[in-house]
């Protein structure tokens, strides 16, 4: 073991901080886009969100374009142990690990969060035009904190808000993860839309006062969509518990049914919404994501889909067969989704009971299920996040009822407070760093895997990379065009992540090692990222729409044809 740490300590040297600094100068952040889309259609808007971003620069060196600035806020030099304001930082995260660890063991759950003053949000529900109005007055209100964009508009025309709550709204910290929350999707699941708005006010109250919330907000940028289906919930109704009302966008899609799906191929027709969030995810590499439902309460880890549900298609026999035939559907991370799944419902009072909402529904041991053993379905987001970007996406299912009385709602919020801010602290379990050339340039898209687990990720534009992993030791595949492919041995502790920069050398025209691919080259042959599954998946490439294979198939066809055959 002491051994090994060594030899990660000797890869953790080959850092550069100047070309990642340089790289940051140059920047136009995936961020300002969103921010120029939202601003262009928004008339007054505008205003608001200029001064904030005025009064941020002034405020917050973070945000200033002197790139000798930048040491302390992000790339390897702002990572070194030995140097000052990071250090800092992560002394501020072990505490918060200790709270964690108190927590789950149920002492008491709230113990290493207090709960700040009154907040100004009230405890009812808000409907587009209110929730509106609380975001961009709280954007305003909290300019060093915050940041609202827009995604996109649903079919109806009401804007997808994403609502940014860091120390650095509007930039990504170089070396530090960005995570996300989506709430109601479903449109009449309105817990998680209300609760969103209240984590929002509890981050932006928190930071002054609560050193976890402060490391938390100083190290990740957290992206909240509080509805995802604006359109449906303004048709749904309070008090209505279950059925489908306004469960559905405007066009009477089910947008937990609409993304590409790994296992079938899905021929819904893509909805605006959908789609908006399919172009989020593509232009911010999320680490780590929650997906907020109701209607149960479990927290629910992929697969949702399953090779078997293939053979269950239109009779209804089938599909009564298949609520009794669910099994496990598991990824080759089932041990990072679990404890992702714990970590939520360990540190929610009543989840983690596993009891049965009421009777005729399932229980869940300890509040957690695999999404697939509780029902398969094709076209989820969380497979979609999983699969197609690494991102390890988890369905939070809050309430047993889709649509409560509003009087419900701080028992809801105490609930889930706890959970809702130590599973986004978990971006920060596993191995993190950057992939540099000689010169110590960022490579941009190598393609990464873990070995034995086979979904990949891939790099940055700043060469910078994830991977959530519990504590263990394991071996990262990297491969980038042009460059030797290279295996590095990393361990993984509990107290902190693993920084691991990975230098990669020039692949010689001669190097046998680029002889052109074949076919039996392929790791598996499944569309994700080197995913090897043992299942009939459909053949890459054939089963899937062009716009949505893109950067999938290069990672996939960039691994496959090369990393293969040299890892075995
Ligand atoms: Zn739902």
């Amino acid at each position: 073991m002491q051994s090994l740490l060594v030899a990660v300590a000797v890869a953790l040297v080959a850092a550069s901080a100047a070309a990642v600094a340089s790289a940051k100068s140059a920047d136009a952040t995936d961020d300002l886009y969103y921010r120029q889309q939202s601003l262009g259609g928004l008339g007054g808007l505008g205003q608001v969100e200029d001064a904030a971003v005025d009064a941020e620069a002034s405020a917050d060196p973070i945000t200033a374009s002197d790139p000798s600035l930048l040491r302390s806020v992000g790339g390897p030099g702002g990572y070194n142990p030995n140097s000052g304001s990071y250090q800092g930082a992560y002394q501020g995260y072990q505490p918060g690990l200790a709270g964690y660890q108190a927590s789950a063991s149920g002492a008491d759950a709230t113990a290493g969060i207090p709960a700040p003053a009154h907040d100004q949000l009230d405890f009812k529900y808000h409907n587009y035009e209110k929730m509106t109005k609380y975001l961009r007055t709280t954007s305003s209100r909290y300019p060093n904190l915050t940041a609202l964009y827009s995604i996109g508009k649903s079919v109806q025309g009401r804007d997808l808000w994403v609502m940014v709550v860091s120390a650095s709204p509007y930039e990504h910290m170089i070396g530090k993860p960005d995570v996300k929350y989506v709430a109601n999707m479903h449109g009449n699941e309105a817990v998680g839309r209300e609760l969103m708005l209240h984590l929002v006010q509890y981050l932006v109250n928190s930071y002054s006062t609560d050193p976890y919330i402060k490391w938390l907000l100083d190290n990740t940028r957290i992206h909240i969509l509080p509805s995802m289906n604006p359109d449906g919930f303004e048709v749904s109704r309070e008090g209505q518990c279950d059925g489908g009302q306004g469960r559905y966008n405007a066009r009477g899609f089910d947008l937990n049914r609409n993304f590409p799906d790994y296992f079938k191929q899905n021929n819904k027709r893509g909805q605006p919404e959908t789609d908006a969030v399919k172009e989020w995810t593509s232009k911010i590499q999320f680490v780590l994501s929650g997906g907020l439902h109701g209607g149960a309460l479990v927290a629910s880890y992929p697969f949702d889909n399953t090779p078997n549900s293939r053979m269950c298609r239109s009779t209804p026999l089938c599909s009564v067969f298949q609520n009794y035939a669910s099994t496990p559907s598991l990824t080759p991370d089932d041990d990072v989704f679990k404890h992702l799944a714990l970590t939520y419902s360990s540190n929610h009072p009543v989840m983690s009971r596993g009891v049965a909402c009421k009777a005729g529904t399932p229980a869940f041991s300890r509040g957690i299920t695999n999404g697939a053993e509780w029902y398969p379905l094709t076209g989820g987001m969380q497979d979609f996040n999983y699969v197609w970007y690494g991102c390890m996406e988890v369905t939070l299912e809050l309430s047993c009822c889709k649509f409560p009385p509003a009087s419900e709602l701080p028992k809801f919020w105490e609930e889930n407070r706890v959970s809702l801010v130590k599973f986004l602290a978990e971006a920060h379990r596993g191995v993190h760093g950057f992939v540099m050339d000689e010169n110590g340039n960022p490579v941009e898209k190598a393609a990464l895997k873990v070995k034995g687990r086979d979904v990949g990720f891939q790099t940055t534009k700043y060469g910078e990379f994830w991977r959530i992993l519990l504590p263990g030791v394991y071996k990262l595949e990297v491969y980038a065009e042009g460059y030797l492919p290279r295996e590095v041995d990393l361990m993984v502790v509990e107290q902190h992540p693993t920084l691991l920069n990975v230098t990669l050398h020039p692949a010689k025209r001669n190097d046998n090692l680029y002889r052109h691919p074949t076919v039996g080259d392929r790791l598996g042959p499944g569309p994700g990222p080197s995913y090897h599954s043992q299942h009939s998946a459909p053949a890459p490439h054939s089963s899937k729409p062009a716009s949505d294979g893109g950067i999938f198939s290069s990672i996939t066809s960039g691994f496959n044809n090369f990393v293969s055959n040299i890892f075995g």
